[in-house]
């Protein structure tokens, strides 16, 4: 059941996501060569704290940290350890969710950490693109399907994959709520056949894409997806707030450069 929010709640949505991004902007600022996961998580729990919010991910189906941490051919889920030291030329995806006063924020970055290959910048790039691609679609009475459409259509055009094993989803006063939000167009290939999109919506949009492969397999601590092929991934994640208007982008960055 999709649950629709008005705008008093999509107003307290707004404030659940401005925390996460103040902390992925914290974030940014320190993922530097010689930092770890570790302590990434550690300066993101206090962050949050700071801004009377709770880690949405921690203990989550006992998740056992607060971000996500994906690292290169990493995907997404990568739990935070004092043994993952950035390097030079890593590619690092950030994916951090915040619960407050009764409502989820959700949001992830991949960031490159110094100076990276122009192949891994270009990754970036399209990823982050593909997400504003298909944000353009989250309006009132386009098929949801609309939304996996743009992003599935610029990245293969741009010679990239679309991971299929993990899809964006509602949100709001549960971390997950219905619908699926994939990036790609499940229904060989007829976007109409998605849900008709409403006003009160909120969809946390995530498009993970590959250089390779699109294929994933889980590491042996049950959380970690890497590319199968062992090339490098990327994900960006918006919370998006459909309205009568358009859509709200509530994760948004007054500023943002890479
Ligand atoms: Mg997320
Ligand atoms: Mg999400």
């Amino acid at each position: 059941m999709i649950s629709l929010k008005n705008k008093n709640e999509i107003e307290e949505m707004r404030y659940a996501s401005q925390v996460v991004v103040g902390v992925l902007q914290g974030l940014k600022e320190e993922s530097l060569p010689g930092v770890s996961t570790w302590d990434l998580n550690m300066i993101a729990e206090d962050l949050t704290s700071k801004r009377g919010a709770k880690p949405a991910f921690k203990g989550y189906r006992n998740f056992p940290a607060s971000i996500c941490c994906a690292i290169n051919n990493e995907v997404v889920h990568g739990i935070p350890s004092k043994k993952r030291i950035l390097q030079e030329g890593d590619i690092l995806s950030i994916d951090f969710g915040v619960y407050l006063n009764g409502f989820y924020g959700d949001s992830a970055i991949t960031l490159p950490v110094g100076k990276v290959s122009s192949e891994a910048q270009s990754l970036l790039e399209v990823t982050r693109n593909s997400l504003y691609m298909g944000i353009e679609k989250a309006m009132p009475f386009n098929s949801l399907y609309e939304i996996s459409h743009a992003i599935q259509n610029y990245v293969e055009e741009a010679g990239f994959s679309i991971v299929r094993s993990f899809v964006g989803h509602g949100i709001g006063r549960r971390l997950h709520e219905d619908p699926q939000v994939p990036n790609f167009v499940p229904t060989n290939g007829n976007r109409s056949k998605g849900i008709r999109l409403k006003p009160g919506m909120v969809l946390a949009i995530e498009p993970m894409v590959n250089i390779g492969n699109p294929d994933i397999k889980i590491l042996n601590d049950g959380w970690t997806a890497i590319t199968q092929d062992g090339n490098l991934s990327a994900h960006f994640e918006h919370t998006v707030a459909i309205t009568e208007n358009g859509s709200i982008i509530l994760t948004e960055w007054e500023n943002y450069e890479e």
